[in-house]
């Protein structure tokens, strides 16, 4: 057999690890987490299409029968993490369980990638395939069952997962605690510092919340273990860490946005996403443009920037 796709196996869980392709190539991988009940068999996230191989490998590895798996849990509607919702509908009968908000994108590719890529006219340059259809496979895999923050979904034997709501990155974003191990299972909330993007969230304030609300979590349950869609398993304190890093990375954003406005009145989006990425080395793709346009709104709000026939001014 291949070398084994599984990069992390402890207590009710093992981790599938797919690389990604285009600007992430050599620098992220997404992980898929499968937990084991008594009862039920559940997969947390599908992965990204070119994943595939890797997500049929674990099955074989495992020694698990296909149509063994019960649950489908979708942490969010990102590309990376629904990609193979179709392939395992149809090989497993799985229900797919996940946040209500984002389930029009789940069912509907095209809207997927059309909401997020070309959300702004600045990201019409931006190819819908190769920047997100081409990370999904040809089908899409619609949510079966909703669920929300504290609702508990229970596999046997102990095994249970928490619903925990981490909005910010997406605003249909939850993640998972095992109640047994204490294991809290995340995607994006908090992001490596080796992601070669800008930091993406859709609210700074919400991000800013969800970074607070997880430090507090990691407290008030005493957590274990963290396991990452795109970094490798952390003890609290380390998380502690990373939740803190992740702070500086949007103030960083934020800063950068306040510095090039006011040294360049009357400043176009694309021009100051550029500004910004360039700034932090970051590649400039659709996905800054997400994170920069939500700073900019806030800001707006709290009378800081006003926008002038296109451009953007600082308010002294
Ligand atoms: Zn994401």
């Amino acid at each position: 057999m291949a070398t084994s796709v599984i990069s992390y196996r402890s207590g009710p869980f093992a981790t599938v690890s797919m690389g990604l392709p285009g600007d992430h190539e050599g620098k992220t991988a997404t992980r898929v987490f499968f937990v084991r009940g008594a009862d039920k068999l559940a997969l947390i996230d599908s992965g990204l299409y070119g994943g595939l191989p890797a997500l049929k490998q674990a099955f074989d590895e495992f020694g698990i029968e296909r149509n063994e798996l019960d649950l489908l849990l979708l942490t969010h509607e990102h590309m990376d993490h629904v990609g193979n919702n179709g392939w395992l509908k149809a090989e497993t009968d799985c229900t797919i369980v996940g946040h209500p908000a984002r389930a029009d994108r789940v069912a509907d590719n095209m809207l997927n990638a059309r909401t997020i890529v070309h959300a702004f006219p600045e990201g019409e340059s931006f190819d819908l395939k190769t920047e997100y259809l081409d990370w999904m496979g040809p089908t899409e895999g619609p949510i079966d069952t909703f669920v929300r923050d504290g609702e508990v979904i229970d596999l046997g034997g102990g095994v249970e997962l928490e619903v925990v709501e981490v909005l910010g990155h997406s605003m249909a974003e939850i993640g998972f605690f095992e109640r047994s191990t204490r294991t809290l299972i995340i995607a994006d909330p908090l992001l490596p510092p080796f992601n070669p993007v800008l930091y993406l969230y859709e609210d700074p304030n919400v991000m800013r919340a969800t970074f607070d609300k997880i430090e507090r979590f990691l407290d008030e349950r005493d957590v274990q273990a963290v396991l990452f869609a795109h970094d490798e398993v952390k003890t609290a304190a380390e998380t502690k860490a990373l939740v803190d890093d992740c702070r500086r990375r949007v103030d960083k954003v934020e800063d950068s946005i306040l510095t090039h406005v006011k040294a360049n009145p009357g400043i176009g989006f694309a021009d100051l996403r550029d500004k910004c990425c360039d700034d932090q080395n970051m590649v400039r793709e659709w996905r800054a443009l997400v994170s920069i346009d939500a700073s900019l709104k806030d800001f707006q709000k709290r009378g800081l920037v006003e926008k002038r026939n296109d451009g953007w001014y600082h308010v002294a």
